[in-house]
């Protein structure tokens, strides 16, 4: 279970950190909200611990920002106990909120509810020009014709269709689909998006996945 932590007060991310970790969680911790930003964009996380009161970019606007895309659970932190700053971040898409200071059993009852409750029901099935993917029976068409995949080159496909139209990275894509971090070797990317496209794109005319130079992959049908 990876979680994000966005505080800006280096004591508090520190001791948060510290304690999520004890208790078995990834932990990576933005010191402000662009940073906050930032890391939500590259990776996936379970749940997100949001300081309100961040510099520049603040916890308001960040959760607004999350909630465009994500529908990963929000626990915010805030410094007063008060009713229209708890009624604005339940109205902007957070799932709980703490106010400081707190105890750490307390900030881990609340995450693990919180974890627990997990995330809304997933999509079953995609559907781009006329390539179908059906999740839940691992079953691939392209123009009605069935393709077989391997796990991998599933699981590949799924995270592109998943993000449509964004550009991923080779490394968000390593880390996504072999658990990995290939710093040093992206090549293998390169290598199961080769083969991917060899059954999903080459023998069609309407190309699905496109290269993006010096940053990576994308799955678009309007690219
Ligand atoms: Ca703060």
């Amino acid at each position: 279970m990876r979680i994000l932590v966005v505080e800006d007060e280096a004591k508090t991310a520190d001791y948060l950190h510290k304690g999520l970790s004890e208790s078995g969680y990834l932990v990576e911790v933005a010191l402000n909200g662009m940073d906050g930003q930032h890391l939500v964009q590259e990776s996936e996380f379970d749940l997100i611990i949001l300081d309100v009161m961040l510099p520049g970019l603040d916890g308001w606007q960040l959760l607004q920002i999350i909630r465009r895309k994500w529908q990963t659970p929000v626990l915010f932190l805030t410094a007063r106990d008060a009713v229209e700053d708890r009624v604005k971040g339940l109205e902007l898409g957070a799932d709980d909120y703490l106010v400081k200071p707190f105890s750490y059993a307390e900030l881990l009852a609340r995450v693990r509810t919180l974890l627990r409750r997990g995330p809304p029901r997933e999509v079953e099935q995609f559907v781009v020009a006329d390539l179908h993917v059906d999740l839940l029976k691992r079953k691939v068409t392209r123009a009605g014709e069935r393709l077989n995949l391997t796990n991998k080159e599933f699981a590949l496909l799924h995270l592109l269709l998943s993000r449509e139209g964004e550009v991923l990275s080779r490394t968000l894509i390593a880390s996504h689909v072999w658990q990995m971090n290939f710093d040093s070797d992206t090549n293998v990317v390169d290598v199961a998006v080769r083969r991917l496209r060899a059954k999903v794109d080459d023998p069609f005319s309407l190309k699905l996945i496109h290269t993006v130079r010096g940053m990576g992959y994308m799955l678009d049908a309007h690219p």
